[in-house]
């Protein structure tokens, strides 16, 4: 499928997808706070608006499969990183991305 190609080719860095993770996180728990004390000023003033409430949920609920999806994005560029790196030892064991040490033999994995 040439469109999946092109989505695999367009993936960014980890290092940016998990920065934009982080930030979505906090922004989220911003909102989330926003969004309570919203409710509580209503329930003061005993003016409940619905639509501001579901305005503010719709925008965190797409924030937060945008968090979902770059869940999805960082582990499909964490296992591809482990399979293109993955090299072997000299005891012929498989060393993963990542690993300092042999999972076998314990010897050091040497940086290139
Ligand atoms: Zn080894």
């Amino acid at each position: 499928m040439p469109r999946l190609r092109a989505v695999r080719r367009a993936l960014p860095p980890l290092g940016q997808l998990r920065r934009e993770r982080r930030e979505l996180l906090h922004t989220r728990e911003n909102k989330l706070r926003d969004l309570g004390g919203l409710v509580l000023e209503m329930f003061r003033r005993d003016q409940f608006r619905r639509e501001l409430v579901l305005e503010k949920c719709t925008e965190l609920a797409s924030l937060e499969s945008r968090v979902s999806e770059l869940d999805t994005l960082i582990s499909v560029v964490v296992s591809r990183g482990r399979t293109r790196a993955a090299v072997r030892c000299e005891c012929g064991a498989p060393v993963f991305w990542g690993a300092r040490f042999c999972a076998q033999c314990g010897r050091p994995v040497e940086t290139a």
